[in-house]
């Protein structure tokens, strides 16, 4: 007999949910949370579903947070069973959106259900945000339900997102954090020419050089305890016309910055251009921020998900921020505390996904004890 969590799993993975596609997902969650006192609306964003649920009226909120959606599969050839039939083999259940992130979503609801059944005058709220769109472009969906819901003056205090954060074991890995990032498209200009009269041209690629050098050698900060330092990477360089006589008239170059919560964009942009400056470049840079960094250094959201790891899978979880960004990166800027905590990540986006069921019940009992130290 499955457990209560890894049928719901299942279920949910028979849906396929390809981004924006919630397939049906988020109706079987309401199904389920209607039943033990949610209150559940849609909102939806031209082609994205999103779902807001809440329990109660006051405050603080603990909202847990994830996507019903899931990256395409990929060759089907190349999974041991399809993607879309869940299939347990030796305690390992297959399927599409199993670590990424269904398992966390069912390990929520079942996790809701225990808590209010016991405890049914918990106080404040309890809440879910789910998206159809994290896997996505992310414009029409955890960004959009937090516009509404500062609209309405609704906050939430605590967000614990589902993403696989673990490494090893279930909970062995908690991210409090992401880096932010930022990309720049830089044009050098100068004066093309033949390659036999320098005096004539003006090389763009000569000028931009040591410009570069000092871009790519620059100290930003020293990071900190929970971030290391920022770094700059040029990803592209491109100029020239394809002919050895010819100096080109432009040079362009892409490079990205993964910064820490120590320094912020308006410095970094102004640091770039004083160093471009110095080299005395004629130049036109495009900037674009794909994401701010975030930070929940402490609290009782770190301590309540510190404390329920402890007791329910025995570890003492690390806090890290690396890894890509998250949708947590729409929530922390609320001023909610946020942490993501989910099953292992090994096998998310890849052919024949999967999860340890064991470690989904365990999940659901860390989840459910976080909800007791915070809502008692
Ligand atoms: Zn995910």
């Amino acid at each position: 007999m499955n457990s209560e969590t890894v049928q719901l799993t299942m279920d949910m993975i028979s849906r396929a949910s390809v981004t924006p596609d919630d397939a049906g997902c988020q109706d079987m969650m309401i199904e389920r949370l209607r039943a033990i006192g949610f209150e559940c609306e849609t909102l939806v964003f031209d082609d994205v579903t999103n779902l807001w649920a809440r329990r109660g009226e006051q405050a603080p909120v603990l909202a847990f947070a994830g996507h019903t959606d899931v990256v395409p599969p990929g060759p089907l050839d190349r999974w041991d069973s399809n993607p879309f039939e869940p299939e347990i083999r030796d305690g390992v259940l297959f399927g599409r959106g199993a670590a990424d992130m269904k398992a966390s979503i069912a390990a929520m609801v079942t996790a809701c259900e225990r808590f209010v059944a016991q405890h049914s005058d918990h106080r404040g709220s309890i809440a879910f945000l789910i998206t159809s769109d994290e896997e996505g472009i992310a414009v029409n969906g955890t960004v959009k339900v937090i516009e509404t819901l500062e609209a309405r003056g609704e906050k939430i205090d605590w967000a614990l997102v589902g993403e696989p954060s673990s490494q090893d074991q279930v909970g062995d890995v908690v991210k409090n954090g992401r880096r932010g990032s930022i990309g720049a498209r830089l044009v050098i200009h100068g004066i093309q020419g033949h390659v036999a009269y320098p005096h004539k041209v003006d090389n763009p690629i000569h000028r931009a050089m040591p410009a570069l050098h000092d871009l790519a050698r620059h100290q930003w900060d020293q990071g900190n305890r929970f971030f290391p330092p920022t770094s700059l990477q040029i990803s592209n360089i491109n100029a020239g016309t394809g002919a050895h006589n010819v100096v080109p008239g432009h040079a362009e170059v892409l490079f990205n910055l993964r910064y820490s919560t120590e320094i912020e964009p308006k410095q970094i942009i102004e640091t770039t251009q004083a160093i471009l400056d110095k080299h005395e470049l004629d130049y036109d840079i495009d900037w674009s921020i794909s994401g701010y960094p975030f930070l929940t250094a402490e609290g009782e959201l770190v301590q309540a998900a510190q404390d329920a790891i402890k007791t329910h899978a025995g570890l003492r979880a690390r806090l890290e921020t690396t890894g890509g960004t998250s949708d947590g990166r729409f929530i922390a800027p609320t001023g909610a505390q946020v942490l993501e905590l989910g099953p292992v990540n090994e096998s998310i986006h890849k052919v024949n996904e999967h999860v340890n069921t064991r470690e989904l019940d365990t999940l659901s009992n860390i989840y459910q004890g976080i909800l007791e130290r915070l809502l008692l």
